[in-house]
């Protein structure tokens, strides 16, 4: 019952990783060293050895370029270098590079190696061949690279040449040129294939032969000088794995936006779901087991669905929140998704058949959600409520919350009592304004949310009430038009969530459960939007829908707690339409020295009497000096704001009244009827569809303006605001309230 705001309407558009109000999350700190702790006696290290890291390679250089030896060794101390050619130590030779131009040809074939040096000992790394290539001869810029492979699967090298050279590989003495396809490779007929072979790269692919051992691969180049081969490199076929792992399934997750492995977050019936195979294999492989999921729901055929593997080889240590987790994904339409639908699962159908037999998936319909988007107008202007702009809301609303369907009407432009929302108590006017609509609409069930125009000036994003249980008046909030995550934040309060801890956010939820307002270890899932937003849930941040952190999504926590409210709370007995009496106020200066409750001028208004309250204040109908009826009303608390309100439509005792009382913890207001009939109003067109009410706003304060044609209200009218816009062709009836009661006054057509 807390009336919640977002912070300015700016700020919500700074909002980002890096943006204000996501530093919440605990500076990381270095901890001095306690210091009454005995220092700690480091060890002087054993001396080591040199040990080399990285060998010198073999080198193949044109005449005049540069050649270059390297070395990479460790020890302690750390070791010195010595370079040697042919056996014969290099003078200055002592970096961990050695590098010079090769200028006599004769350099061709000699060995190069280093010795690296300590007190420890010595190491000599392998000897590097120094190829000289004569001029015009290419060079292979490309080496083939050693490779493994089971027998069978497909073995590829490249080689890369620096002018365009035919190459032809040779593959155990044998050699394959372009167009050659196969060969005799130990007794057994593999093809090999030779692409490119006349340019400046080849490719040699074939299958690894079915003799597990190594074979020598080398690629031959030849330019317009002599041919030049590149380095030989081993293809080593290894023997085949005899034992075949043993496969699992680990867990199975349906997922309808932050779904958890443990099943602890509810699903929805009748709202579609990503199902996640989660599969195991025991030992290393390059398994590629499709799955398949069969769903019988109640009244349909069977369907099943095949799911081919994702990835190549099923993980021995699967990990869900690991991104991206290699898991068999797919997405059941809404209506597989219902109560009586059970599914089976089985990983690697026709081989292993590991299967979850089938199960009920456990979901609860939730009541569609009725939402009527009501454009306020104000000074600054009167938003238009497209079908995108609708639809966008109800997506940004759909994809958070546990909900099936969101059921949204837009409704007629509203225009409350005040013409601008620049203050506090003007915001909370508006809101106040239009949960009195909202009850005198008889839409007791209905979420308002009443939409502003970009570009007013506001101190807020959005506004709402937060519902406590029991409460059904607190079902209206007020966003900025494009707002769409200030347009779900503030239906969330309306659903009785409070804040979540992130960004300057007035009462977060004490029971919160994750820090910085994150959304805990589920993984976010949009089953709604028109493709599958699949995110990473390692990205610290998707905050909480309730917080003002930016990069929304919504807690478990508070999805279960959305859930609950649409599925526990007792709706309205519909005990129809009745004469009632719509009482508002406010209590201004709340946690201040002097707060002060106020009530405001009352309507009578036909429509379903609200609910009784198990708590907040006492409304007591009066008739002289005798209490004729007596209701308590509900309260919801602004403390972001310093107010708390009420509006509420009490059905009307038999007698009539002339005061009307409110109490609280031992404060009391009193407003008493004013005397004498109201004069009837009149409404001039001030400009095409725009026109004045004028009535006498010193007797009869407040006016509230249906709309014949729909039996909306559409405006709320005092002493600051008396014009609204109209349209062509319709009467009004005017309400004017004398403070306990209003007159009536229909059939008003503008002029
Ligand atoms: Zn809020």
């Amino acid at each position: 019952m807390f009336a919640k705001t977002l912070v300015c309407a700016t700020a919500l558009l700074a909002f980002g990783c890096s943006g204000a109000g996501g530093g919440s999350a605990p500076a990381a700190t270095n901890a001095p060293a306690d210091p009454g702790a005995p220092a700690v006696q480091v060890p002087v290290a054993n001396q080591t050895a040199p040990v080399v890291l990285v060998e010198p390679r073999d080198e193949t250089v044109a005449q005049g370029e540069w050649a270059c030896f390297s070395v990479e060794a460790m020890g302690d101390p750390t070791p010195a270098i010595q370079w040697y050619r042919d056996g014969a130590a290099i003078p200055g030779a002592n970096a961990a590079s050695y590098y010079f131009i090769p200028s006599d040809p004769s350099l061709d074939g000699a060995a190069f190696h280093a010795v690296v040096h300590n007190a420890a000992g010595d190491t000599t790394s392998r000897d590097a061949t120094l190829h000289v290539a004569c001029a015009g001869a290419p060079l292979f810029s490309v080496q083939p690279t050693a490779t493994s492979a089971f027998p069978g699967t497909l073995v590829a090298f490249l080689a890369g040449t620096s002018t365009v050279s035919k190459v032809a590989w040779v593959v155990n003495g044998t050699t394959c040129q372009e167009g050659d396809t196969t060969a005799i490779l130990s007794g057994t007929q593999t093809t090999l294939t030779v692409t490119a072979s006349a340019g400046t790269s080849s490719t040699l692919a074939f299958p690894a032969p079915a003799a597990p051992g190594t074979y020598a691969v080398q690629a031959i180049a030849t330019g317009s000088g002599v041919p030049v081969a590149s380095a030989p490199v081993l293809l080593t076929v290894m023997a085949p794995v005899t034992n075949v792992p043993t496969l699992s399934i680990q867990s199975v997750l349906l997922d309808q936006g932050i779904q958890l492995p443990d099943s602890s977050v509810p699903l929805v019936a009748n709202r579609a779901g990503l199902l996640r195979i989660v599969g195991a294999a025991s030992t290393f492989n390059g398994l590629t087991p499709s799955a398949k999921v069969r769903v019988t729901a109640p009244g349909q055929a069977a369907q099943v669905f095949v799911i081919p593997c994702p990835g190549h080889g099923v993980p021995t240590t699967p990990d869900l929140t690991a991104w991206p987790s290699m898991t068999w994904d797919v997405l059941l339409p809404a209506s597989l998704i219902r109560p009586g639908a059970r599914v089976a699962v089985t990983l690697d159908p026709g081989g292993q058949n590991v299967t979850v037999p089938d199960w009920a998936i456990p979901c609860l319909p939730v009541p569609d959600l009725d939402l009527r988007f009501v454009p306020v107008v104000l000074a600054g202007g009167t938003p238009t409520l497209g079908p995108s702009t609708v639809q966008a809301a109800v997506q940004e609303m759909t994809r958070l919350y546990p909900l099936a369907k969101v059921a949204a009407t837009v409704g007629s432009p509203f225009t409350p009592s005040v013409c601008d929302i620049a203050t506090v108590a003007n915001i909370n006017q508006v809101l106040m304004d239009l949960e009195s609509k909202r009850i005198a609409d008889g839409a007791l069930q209905t979420y308002y949310q009443g939409i502003w125009q970009q570009g007013i000036d506001c101190l807020y994003a959005g506004l709402g009430y937060i519902a406590s249980p029991g409460n059904t008046s607190s079902r209206s909030s007020l966003a900025c038009l494009g707002q769409y995550s200030a347009s779900a934040h503030e239906l969330g309060h309306n659903l009785g969530l409070q804040h979540a801890p992130c960004g300057a956010v007035s009462d977060p939820d004490p029971d919160f459960p994750y820090s910085g307002g994150l959304i805990g270890l589920g993984q976010p899932v949009d089953t709604t939007g028109p493709g599958l937003v699949y995110t990473d849930p390692g990205n610290p941040c998707y905050h909480d829908i309730m917080g003002y952190c930016g990069a929304f999504w919504i807690s478990d926590y508070n999805y279960t707690r959305v859930f609950k409210a649409l599925t526990q709370t007792t709706r309205g007995a519909g005990s129809g339409a009745a004469a009632c009496l719509l009482v508002s106020g406010f209590q201004s200066g709340r946690g201040g020295p002097s707060p002060r409750w106020n009530l405001r001028p009352a309507f009578n208004v036909t429509t379903q009497p609200s609910a009784p309250a198990p708590a907040g204040v006492r409304i007591d109908l009066m008739n002289g000096d005798a209490v004729v009826a007596s209701h308590t009303v509900a309260v919801s608390d602004a403390e972001a704001t310093g107010l708390a309100t009420f509006v509420a439509a009490i059905p009307m005792p038999g007698t009539p009244i002339t005061g009307v009382r409110l109490n609280h913890e031992g404060q009391t207001v009193h407003l008493k009827g004013l005397t004498g009939h109201a004069a009837a109003p009149t409404m001039a067109l001030t400009a095409p569809g725009v026109a004045h009410l004028s009535w006498n706003h010193a007797t009869h304060p407040l006016a509230m303006v249906r709309d014949e044609q729909t039996g909306q209200v559409v405006a709320i009218l005092g002493g600051d605001n008396q014009e609204l816009p109209v349209a062509p062709g319709r009467t009004y009836r005017v309400e004017l309230s004398d403070n306990v009661g209003s007159s009536s006054h229909p059939g008003i057509a503008p002029r």
